[in-house]
């Protein structure tokens, strides 16, 4: 099999190498707050034509034609420079690409600007106490008085909900509808008085996910993405976005390449890890799935140069499933290694396992059980590989 990309895309390699050398910043811009640096390299990548190269330039894109090769390079070599490419936050990575969609010429030029310099930032509100993977029998109404929609109920799980300055949420507009016709995807300001923010304490002791509480709040009628109930059709639209985003296969192989360095120097029973032949046949059970993984990315990669779109939507489908069951498996080991010296400061515990409190191989762990229910849990994703993906038999359906 030949994996190279051709003369073309190897001087493209080449100009992006040079280019990503400027990353990270020096002199006095080395100086500056990390997030200013990143606005700033991530700038200097739109104009190079690297960054949210699709996106039209008219909306603060890069305006360039699509070329699944030259994606995957600029994925690895960003990957590999550690530079701030795209974004992968909730606003540019998600809302941008269904706005792009489905969003109203105004809506573009408003709202895809800011958002890809980073200077709006966004929340997703979907899920609700009673309402996740059955999203569509949501709560959370919208109801149209005047020119506003004036929004209650609660949304939960929202992250980063503290410090957007703007949700992207659904909210039912049409209380006699069937469940999926009554539903509007709505653009809300939430620096308002009648948005109340409580945060929601995670195993690993931080707060990413909070509860949002809607009290008679409100946003301009306009502020409505496609039509009025026909905010389920858009919020599918999104959630590819945001299945498509989890699942990086190059992510996997380094978190496999770290968990190898780890398994070199940590001890069980007083002898090198490495040479339990417990952990050899876990590693060599990860390593399986890890290279499928590539594998499978390849194969999505041909698929998608031919313009085979059927061919890239089933792997595509099962990336998440798989992605995240192997990351999983990775920092489950890596957590197994380290044992209680995991919990605490030890001798070998390479630097990366040492750094934070708690120490990162636990943070990893405890951080890799949520992708698998984010943006639609494992079983979700069963069912629709099974219905979608292979044809088979609907899951039965309470009615509508
Ligand atoms: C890291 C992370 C970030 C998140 N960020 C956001 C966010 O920003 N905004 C937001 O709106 N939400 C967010 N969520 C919430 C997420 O979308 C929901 O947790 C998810 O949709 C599952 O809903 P639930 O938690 O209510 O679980 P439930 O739907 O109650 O599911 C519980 C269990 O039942 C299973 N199950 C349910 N229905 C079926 C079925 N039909 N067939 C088989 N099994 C089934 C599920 O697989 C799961 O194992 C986030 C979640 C995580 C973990």
């Amino acid at each position: 099999m030949d994996l190279r990309y051709g003369p073309e895309y190897e001087v493209f390699r080449r100009e992006l190498r040079e280019f990503l050398t400027g990353w990270p910043l020096s002199g006095d811009e080395a100086a500056l707050p990390q997030a200013e640096q990143e606005r700033i390299f991530r700038g200097r990548g739109i104009d190079a034509g690297y960054v949210y190269r699709e996106t039209p330039e008219a909306y603060g894109g890069s305006g360039q034609p699509s070329d699944p090769l030259r994606d995957r390079i600029l994925q690895e070599e960003y990957g590999r420079a550690g530079a701030p490419g795209n974004s992968l936050f909730q606003g540019p990575a998600m809302l941008v690409p269904t706005l792009l969609e489905l969003g109203s010429e105004e809506q573009k030029q408003r709202f895809i600007p800011p958002t890809l310099r980073g200077e709006m930032s966004w929340c997703q509100g979907y899920s609700e106490p009673g309402s996740g993977s059955d999203l569509a029998s949501l709560q959370a109404s919208a109801r149209l008085e005047g020119d506003d929609w004036v929004l209650n109920g609660q949304k939960v799980w929202t992250s980063n909900a503290d410090s957007a300055d703007w949700m992207f949420g659904l909210f039912r507009s049409e209380p006699e509808a069937s469940k999926h016709a009554g539903i509007s995807y709505l653009l809300i300001p939430m620096k308002q008085e009648g948005i109340r923010v409580r945060p929601l304490r995670q195993l690993s002791g931080a707060a990413e996910f909070f509860e949002v509480f809607f009290d008679d709040a409100r946003t301009p009628a306009e502020n409505i993405v496609g039509q009025r109930g026909e905010g389920w059709q858009v919020s599918r639209s999104t959630l590819k976005h945001e299945r498509n985003l989890i699942g990086n296969p190059r992510m996997i192989s380094d978190q496999f390449d770290r968990l190898l360095a780890l398994a070199r120097e940590a001890q069980v029973g007083g002898r090198p890890a490495l040479s339990d032949a417990g952990v050899r046949r876990r590693l060599a059970e990860i390593e399986g799935f890890v290279r499928a993984c590539e594998t499978s990315n390849l194969r999505m990669l041909s698929a998608s140069i031919r313009g085979e779109e059927m061919q890239v939507m089933l792997p595509m489908m099962m990336t998440k499933l798989y992605s995240t069951d192997v990351t999983q498996m990775i920092w489950k080991l890596a957590y197994d290694l380290l044992g209680t010296a995991g919990l605490t400061d030890c001798e070998w515990a390479p630097n990366y396992a040492r750094d934070s409190t708690p120490p990162a191989v636990v943070q990893n762990y405890l951080f890799s059980l949520g992708p698998a229910i984010a943006g639609g849990a494992s079983n979700i994703q069963r069912n629709i590989i099974g219905e979608r993906g292979l044809g088979l038999p609907r899951d039965p359906r309470p009615p509508s």
